[in-house]
């Protein structure tokens, strides 16, 4: 194939260029256009969208896509390049003009260990940095040239970033994150990254989160919290699924905010008082009136996909569910 530029085209008429050769997605960030994303390697699906006029190649494999999706035109923005000029019916996040994606030098200044299997740990950027995020997005830490992506469960206005690490099994990035970590060590942050922020505080609101998916939630639940600005005026729903008990490493302090937080263990255990079941079936269950909510996913990629399914088949329209699935890096 050769090597052209072709114009992509957004249904607000936002329009930029992308290289036969290039994602989509790669170029639009390029151009400064923020289309939703995640994991950028076709696992995730948050980067869907419907090709409404023209033809795109295939230049990395669509995991996440169905054949049914194929079949309505659905495509990937981060698997796929223009063959000719195309229009796509992908959401402007203009919200995100304005924030640079930087890499950036970052010291470990604390790591404390909340269970046996997740750490929490905090990153010194420079005094210059002038890092800014939405509360909700992720970056990528870079040490001995291993990248893996993880959520900020901080917010905007502290000094140091926040991560919740959960420990994988053989995983490299989880060896040093448990097992050779020191105070001020010096690592390489790149981001922010993903579109994973709340899009309209003005909701009732459905968060959904698996083990360490709670990070992005409690930045964004925090950031509500310390808005003057914000007036809650709608229900603020969290159901949070954990495998163990320990698990269960926060517990929402919120003064201002009205949360009805749910605790869900995936198997049940004595002495357990809390929900017991995967989260999507005890939030479906619960949620009896979806009315005009808005649902927030966030964890693993099995309890988003089935969650997406069951919340869509129940009537919710699609542009009200979000996710952030942690799925592996490549
Ligand atoms: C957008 C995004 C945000 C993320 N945010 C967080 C976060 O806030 N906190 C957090 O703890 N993790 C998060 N992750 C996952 C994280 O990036 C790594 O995948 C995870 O820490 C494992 O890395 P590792 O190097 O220890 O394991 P690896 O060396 O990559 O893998 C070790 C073993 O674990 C399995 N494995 C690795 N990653 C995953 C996974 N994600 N799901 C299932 N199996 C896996 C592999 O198959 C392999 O068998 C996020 C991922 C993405 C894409």
């Amino acid at each position: 194939m050769s090597d052209l530029d072709f114009l992509v085209t957004l249904n607000n008429g936002i329009s930029f260029s992308c290289n036969s050769k290039k994602t989509i997605l790669y170029s639009a960030l390029k151009a400064k256009v923020v289309l939703p994303y995640s994991c950028s390697n076709g696992q995730c699906g948050v980067c869907i969208t419907t090709l409404l006029r023209g033809e795109i190649t295939e230049i990395q494999e669509q995991i996440g896509l169905t054949s049914e999706d194929k079949l309505d035109k659905r495509i990937l923005t981060c698997c796929c390049a223009p063959k000719s000029t195309i229009h796509i019916d992908a959401e402007d996040l203009s919200a995100l003009h304005g924030i640079e994606v930087k890499t950036l030098p970052a010291r470990v200044s604390n790591v404390t260990y909340l269970s046996d299997n997740i750490g929490e740990v905090k990153l010194r950027l420079p005094p210059t940095a002038n890092f800014r995020f939405i509360e909700g997005q992720y970056l990528d830490v870079i040490w001995n040239s291993i990248r893996r992506s993880y959520s900020i469960a901080s917010i905007s206005s502290e000094k140091e970033i926040t991560l919740l690490i959960k420990r994988f099994e053989n995983g490299q990035m989880s060896d040093y994150w448990f097992n050779k970590i020191q105070s001020n060590d010096l690592l390489r942050i790149e981001g922010p990254k993903g579109t994973f922020f709340l899009r309209d505080a003005a909701k009732p609101l459905v968060f959904l989160a698996t083990g360490t998916g709670i990070a992005p939630i409690k930045s964004i639940l925090n950031s509500l919290e310390q808005d003057a600005d914000y007036q809650q005026a709608h229900p603020i729903t969290v159901y949070w699924g954990n495998r163990f008990t320990e698990e269960f490493v926060w517990q929402a302090p919120f003064s201002k905010l009205k949360v009805d937080f749910y605790n869900v263990l995936s198997r049940p255990v004595d002495d357990w008082s809390g929900e017991t079941g995967y989260v999507q079936d005890i939030a479906l269950a619960r949620q009896q009136k979806m009315g005009d909510s808005v649902v927030y996913a966030c964890g693993s990629n099995a309890m988003i996909k089935s969650a997406k399914q069951r919340f869509l088949a129940s009537g919710l329209p699609e542009n009200r569910f979000y996710s952030d699935a942690f799925v592996q890096s490549f």
